[in-house]
C-alpha cells in the first residue's frame, strides 16, 4: 500500500489548503493541551490515561455476547469460526491470541472485505484499513493475478509501539494492537514506523468536501474500541487527527461477532479465531505447509498468516 499524501487524499484539490492548514491546527492545538495537561495535572493526569488504558482492556469481560438463534448452523467455516469465537471469549484475555488467516488462493481481488470495513468503521477518504494489493505473476500466456489484503499485522513486536510518545498505542494481552485516540496526539510516528504501512492518519476529510451538504452517512458515529466516534466538519474531535488502522473488529469480537471482513468475504478466504485454542480452525490453517508472513525477517511476528 502505497502511503498516502495530503495531495493525494481528497479528490477536491481546491480544498487542499484549507484542510492542511486546518489539520495544521488541530495538531497543534492536540499538542499544546497535551503538553499544558500534563504540566498543569502532573501524577494524577498519568493516573487518568493508566486508568482509561485498563477500562479498555477489560471491557469485553463486562460485555455480553449478542445471542443468535440456538439452530443458527449452515455447517459453515463462518459458522465454526463464530462458535469458536464465543468459546474463546469465556476465558480470560490474557488467555487468548487473535490471528488472521488469509487464503491467496481462495481471494478472488473482489475488495469486498475492504468495503465492508470502509463500512463498519465509517472510513473518510484516504483512511482505509484493509487494501487489497494486486500483483500480476507469472510470464505470458501462464499469468495469474495475486491478490494480498493487508490489513493491520497486529504484530507481537510492533515496531509502531515504541515510537509513541505519549503511549497512545499499545500491544492487548491478546495480541490486538490498539490506538487510543483521546491520548494520540497525530505525530505520526507510528506511521513511519510500521514496516506494512498499516497506518494512515485521518486529515478530518470529508467525501461530501465542496458540496454543498455532507451526507448524513459520513457523521454518524463509528464504534471502535466499543465507543461512539462522532465525526463532523469544522470539527477537531478525535479521530480527526489521528492515527488509525484495522482494530480487528475488536468492538465486534467483544460481543461475539467475527470481524467484518471475515464476514463478507466473497471467495471464503479469510479465517479468524484464537490460535490459543488447539481445536480451532485457525490453528488447524496455521499448520499448514503453505503458510508464511509478511516480512518475517524483521521479527516483528505477524499475526496475520497467509496460505500461498
Ligand atoms: Fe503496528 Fe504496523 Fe505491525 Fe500493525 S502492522 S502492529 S501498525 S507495525
Ligand atoms: Fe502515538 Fe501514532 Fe498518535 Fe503519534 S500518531 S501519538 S505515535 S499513536
Amino acid at each position: 500500500m502505497e502511503k498516502s499524501t495530503p495531495s493525494s487524499r481528497s479528490p477536491n484539490s481546491k480544498n487542499e489548503g484549507g484542510l492542511a492548514s486546518e489539520l495544521k491546527s488541530v495538531n497543534l492545538k492536540r499538542r499544546t493541551f497535551l503538553k499544558n495537561s500534563l504540566m498543569a495535572a502532573g501524577s494524577l493526569g498519568a493516573l487518568n490515561c493508566f486508568l482509561e488504558r485498563d477500562a479498555l482492556a477489560d471491557d469485553e469481560q463486562k460485555a455480553a455476547p449478542l445471542q443468535f438463534p440456538k439452530n443458527f448452523s449452515d455447517g459453515s467455516s463462518l459458522e465454526r469460526m463464530r462458535v469458536e469465537l464465543l468459546q474463546a471469549l469465556k476465558k480470560p484475555v490474557s488467555e487468548r491470541k487473535w490471528v488472521m488467516v488469509i487464503d491467496q488462493k481462495k481471494c478472488v481481488g473482489c475488495d469486498s472485505c475492504t468495503v465492508s470495513c470502509n463500512s463498519e468503521n465509517n472510513l473518510p477518504p484516504g483512511v482505509v484499513y484493509r487494501p487489497v494489493p494486486k500483483q500480476e505473476a507469472g510470464t505470458f500466456p501462464n499469468m495469474a493475478w495475486i491478490f494480498t489484503p493487508k490489513p493491520c499485522m497486529h504484530c507481537d513486536q510492533p515496531p509502531c509501539v515504541p515510537v509513541c510518545p505519549v503511549k497512545a498505542t499499545w500491544k492487548r494481552e491478546d495480541g490486538i494492537v490498539v490506538i487510543d485516540y483521546d491520548i494520540c496526539i497525530g505525530c505520526r510516528n507510528c506511521l513511519a514506523s510500521c514496516p506494512y504501512n498499516a497506518r494512515t492518519a485521518d486529515f478530518g476529510d470529508f467525501f461530501g468536501r465542496g458540496t454543498p451538504e455532507i451526507m448524513s452517512y459520513e457523521t454518524r458515529p463509528n464504534y471502535e474500541y466499543s465507543k461512539d466516534w462522532v465525526r463532523k466538519p469544522g470539527t477537531e474531535k478525535s479521530p480527526i487527527g489521528n492515527a488509525r488502522k484495522c482494530t480487528f473488529c475488536l468492538h465486534r469480537i467483544r460481543v461475539g461477532m467475527l470481524p467484518a471482513c471475515v464476514t463478507t468475504c466473497l471467495g471464503g478466504a479469510t479465517y479468524f479465531g484464537d490460535y490459543n485454542s488447539k481445536h480451532s480452525l485457525v490453528h488447524e490453517l496455521i499448520g499448514s505447509a503453505r503458510v508464511k508472513r509478511l516480512k518475517e525477517e524483521l521479527g516483528t511476528q505477524p499475526s496475520v498468516y497467509y496460505l500461498v
